[in-house]
């Protein structure tokens, strides 16, 4: 397992707000099919790609916390929805001739393997797209941080945030027309200044790995390609 040096192998957190497309809940088919294409364009150049997929838009369970749900039982629920999020994501990789396999940090075995760190190495090895499903498994954490989490396990190179605004900026660009983005930012700059990016636990933990970020816009079709032939916009968050 992992015995070839040099491969190219990048985990891409695609967060639920990304599968919405221009809807306010749930899953645009069409939109996990487009982001389907690009990975699979990305997966033909030669690149080993991981995935880890948000739930937020099903269930967040600090929103429900909010509204007096137990937090620890809302945020199960949430990662049952990144296994909703994870199912559908392999369908539409599955219809562009992409291999790939869920992996569920929650045991789910009739709809996804378990998580077992070697097997997804393997399974990366062999062209497989692995996605990571229900988080890390815990409740009071995040996607972003099972991102960074099984970024480090797998050894990936790099790790990709697509989201929704195509990188890092001073300020709500949605809010503020002054608001410029970051082309690159340390991991010190985003914790220190708060800068809403990913939580602190992910970025510390990208920062002791060495693990650079780059966050980018997902909704603009080709952009993870585009990312992976360095050709901007993006934010990159290094040391
Ligand atoms: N969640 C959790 N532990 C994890 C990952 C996720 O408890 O390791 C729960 C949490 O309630 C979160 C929800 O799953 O609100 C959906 O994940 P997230 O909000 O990170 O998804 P995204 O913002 O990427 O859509």
């Amino acid at each position: 397992v992992g015995e070839t040096p040099n491969r190219k192998r990048v985990l891409l957190k695609v967060s639920g707000e990304a599968l919405m497309g221009d809807g306010a809940f749930g899953v645009d088919q069409q939109t996990v099919e487009r982001i389907a294409h690009d990975i699979g364009e990305v997966v033909r150049d030669g690149v080993e790609v991981c995935l880890v997929v948000g739930g937020g838009n099903i269930f967040r369970g600090l929103a429900a916390a909010a509204k007096g749900m137990d937090r620890a039982q809302g945020d199960y629920a949430g990662m049952l929805a990144t296994v909703i999020n994870a199912l559908l994501l392999q369908n539409a990789l599955e219809r562009e001739q992409v291999a790939s396999r869920v992996m569920s940090a929650i045991h789910m075995s009739s709809v996804a393997e378990p998580y077992i760190r070697r097997r997804a190495i393997r399974h990366m090895e062999k062209g497989r797209v692995v996605i990571f499903a229900a988080g890390t498994g815990n409740p009071f954490f995040t996607t972003d941080t099972a991102a960074a989490l099984r970024a480090a396990e797998m050894e990936c190179t790099l790790l990709l945030k697509g989201t929704q605004v195509d990188g890092v900026y001073s300020a709500d660009p949605k809010r503020d027309p002054a608001a410029t983005r970051y082309d690159e930012l340390t991991y010190m700059d985003v914790l220190a200044n708060q800068l809403n990016v990913m939580d602190a636990a992910a970025i510390s933990l990208a920062r002791e790995n060495r693990l650079p970020i780059i966050v980018f816009n997902i909704g603009e079709e080709g952009s993870f390609g585009r990312v992976m032939r360095g050709q901007g916009p993006y934010t990159r968050i290094i040391e």
